[in-house]
């Protein structure tokens, strides 16, 4: 998935760590290669394994490339902004909060305004809209939902907390988790959809 034949490498290609630039240059070709997911980046070391064939994964070099963590955070920032996917998806609207001084008598304002200080931004709307819902961690593959609803059973009518609750399976984390939540580990890109 994720190999280059003319070099033999495989890359484990983590966000925002120029790695479509090291895609094109060891000629990893995304068309010509079964590939699982809409965001490469997501794909754990374990995906890229189960996506290779062992004949490859086993002859193949194998590496990954980590940059300067300040010029990893400048590389996000401009991908944000040229993307704007903040807004692309979330639970809540601006409406919702019609004002700041609502937003002010949230019962979980103090989560909101910590999360704002580790951001570093002033701006509280676009910290409200990083969610499980938009992460590039949160899979709401049908494959997944039906897991879920496997491993809910009997126990509860699955079908609607699953539609409701908005309910996926969070990679990073290894858990089950809703769309409206949010953590400090949110990437942005997602969800994992088919
Ligand atoms: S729990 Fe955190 S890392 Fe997992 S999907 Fe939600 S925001 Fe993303």
């Amino acid at each position: 998935m994720n190999e280059s034949h003319k070099y033999k490498l495989v890359f484990f290609h983590l966000p925002k760590n120029a790695g479509v630039s090291v895609r094109r240059a060891i000629g990893i070709d995304r068309k010509s290669h079964k590939f699982p997911f809409t965001n490469v980046s997501v794909a754990l070391g374990i995906d890229v394994k189960a996506n290779t064939l062992d004949s490859i994964y086993e002859s193949y070099h194998k590496f990954a490339i980590v940059r300067n963590p300040y010029e990893r955070m400048v590389s996000l920032y401009n991908f944000r902004k040229q993307g704007n996917d903040l807004y692309d998806y979330a639970n809540l609207k601006e409406s919702d909060f019609k004002s700041k001084e609502e937003l002010q008598n949230s019962p979980n304002i103090e989560y909101w305004k910590k999360l704002q200080d580790i951001y570093n931004t002033g701006d509280i709307f676009a910290i409200l809209k990083q969610r499980c819902g938009n992460c590039a961690a949160f899979n709401i593959t049908d494959k997944m939902r039906d897991c879920i609803k496997k491993g809910i059973g009997d126990e509860a009518p699955a079908e609607p907390i699953i539609k409701v609750g908005e309910i996926g399976y969070c990679r990073f984390l290894k858990f089950k988790c809703a769309a409206a939540r949010t953590c400090q580990a949110w990437v942005s890109g997602g969800p994992i959809k088919d």
